[in-house]
């Protein structure tokens, strides 16, 4: 990607069929960013890449972006393997920490509940309040202790001064670095060519607005990042142009927003009746539903707390939407 900066992109077993990771110069080794899923296939990339292109030099740190499985997966194995402290936010660590000390916390009638009110199938729900058990079976247990880095640090790797910005809306303070010098940004899955990050309200936190939360923080980084940053995501191709995809991103979720107030006008709809009208081009399994379902949600909620929709009865069994 740079002098001293490795792209490896490594298979997951999903639509989304690939993750990016990248390995920077520090100084007498590497770092890492980001893992892959514990799986197989992964570990088997990571030795291929440890007896190929980082043959002979060291493995210096782990810095991991955010707690979703296909970015800290193999956190516990590479930093264990290599005896290497582990780098991430706060929320991050505690994230995948209470996600696998508690996997069936999730399958409670109180959540179930929530989605069903909301209008999502049993079959759905179902998948819904279970992915804590998928979570555990893709991540390889934490190492007990981090390092915590926060928006405003600053690290050093290699001769390269990179500044840790944080983004929030796709997954709680997830971890990016940016080299102003070389205008170059490890965006993890804040900003991703080609497709837009889910950004998605979970029964834990019912009335949350990540997509508030995610418009906010592609404002801030375009006011950090310069404009024509090399940026290097989490998944699809690295990209030219960060504002001109953060605009795309922002009027893609205006244009959303926009489709359920008209869809609303016609007749009041609950978040599972809206998924069609989002995602009408796709056939949905349960898993894929139930993803469609909370990123509906998360431009629900948006719209509620801006006063461009409201609940047409909160006090029904299945609330629906009115504009
Ligand atoms: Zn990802």
């Amino acid at each position: 990607m740079a002098p001293g900066i490795l792209w490896a992109r490594i298979p997951l077993p999903f639509r989304l069929n690939h993750v990016n990771v990248y390995m920077i110069d520090d100084g007498d080794g590497w770092a890492i960013f980001d893992t892959g899923i514990d799986d197989a296939t992964t570990r088997n990339v990571w030795e291929h890449l440890l007896a190929g292109p980082l043959y002979g030099r060291r493995i210096t740190r782990l810095i991991v972006s955010h707690f979703h499985p296909d970015h800290i997966g193999l956190a516990g194995w590479l930093t264990q393997r290599f005896d290497v402290p582990l780098v991430t936010t706060q929320t991050s660590y505690l994230l995948c920490l209470n996600t696998s000390l508690s996997p069936g916390a999730l399958d409670a009638q109180f959540y179930r509940d929530f989605y069903l009110r909301h209008g999502l199938g049993a079959e759905a729900t179902q998948v819904v309040c279970t992915r804590g058990h998928d979570y555990l079976r893709m991540v390889s247990p934490l190492p007990q202790t981090f390092f915590r880095r926060a928006a405003g640090d600053a690290i050093a790797l290699g001769g390269r001064a990179f500044s840790v910005l944080s983004g929030d809306g796709h997954a709680p303070e997830q971890l990016m670095l940016y080299c102003a010098e070389e205008e170059l940004l490890l965006a993890a899955d804040q900003v991703i060519a080609k497709i837009s990050p889910n950004v998605s309200v979970w029964a834990v936190e019912p009335d949350g607005d990540p997509l508030g939360l995610y418009l906010r923080s592609l404002t801030s980084l375009k006011a950090q990042i310069a404009a024509n940053s090399l940026v290097l995501s989490g998944h699809q191709l690295p990209f030219y142009g960060l504002v001109t995809r953060a605009d795309e991103l922002t009027d893609h979720h205006a244009r959303r927003c926009r489709a359920i107030a008209d869809a609303c006008r016609i007749a009041p709809k609950s978040a599972a009746e809206l998924v069609p009208v989002l995602f009408s081009h796709l056939s949905l399994d349960p898993h894929q539903m139930s993803f469609a379902f909370s990123e509906v949600l998360a431009h629900v909620n948006f719209m509620l707390r801006s006063g461009a929709a409201c609940w047409l009865d909160e006090s029904a069994d299945v609330l629906r939407l009115t504009a």
